[in-house]
């Protein structure tokens, strides 16, 4: 059975994922409210709030802004490891300059499981396998094949 998304109307999409913005907000409130949290000196950042951390049974305080800087870090480095594993440029132009510039764009859209943004907390696994449904493009020739698509 193929199942085809309803249409929707605008306000009933909007209202919808404002619906989820404010559950994912508030559930982050009250994670943050169980970790206790406090104002400390950072190396780097001066005073910040500090968050606590479980290190392998002991408990630190750590910054929250180095916390966040060390999640971007993280999906930079899975970024380059996804594009390096398929070929590290561009299949169209060979383009390899900028990480930021090349994306994976999904074949077929009926196959897309997922958008393949870094942000999503996946399995390396999972995020390969997504990938290997995807070709490597830079923006350029993303946008190219777009448009190709849209006429
Ligand atoms: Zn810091
Ligand atoms: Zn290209």
């Amino acid at each position: 059975m193929i199942v085809r998304p309803q249409p929707k109307r605008r306000s009933e999409k909007k209202s919808r994922s404002s619906a989820i913005d404010d559950m994912r907000l508030s559930a982050y409130d009250n994670r943050m409210k169980r970790r206790p949290s406090k104002t400390m000196e950072c190396r780097k950042h001066g005073l910040t709030a500090h968050g606590q951390r479980n290190d392998r049974g002991r408990v630190r305080w750590r910054c929250r802004k180095c916390e966040y800087e060390a999640v971007k870090r993280r999906r930079r480095k899975l970024k380059e490891m996804l594009v390096e594993h398929f070929g590290g440029k561009c299949i169209r132009c060979g383009y390899n300059t900028c990480l930021r510039a090349l994306s994976f764009h999904h074949r077929t859209r009926s196959e897309k499981s997922f958008s393949m943004d870094v942000g999503h907390r996946v399995k390396w696994e999972t995020l390969l396998k997504e990938a290997e449904k995807c070709d490597l493009l830079c923006a350029n020739c993303h946008m190219e094949l777009e448009e190709d698509l849209a006429l």
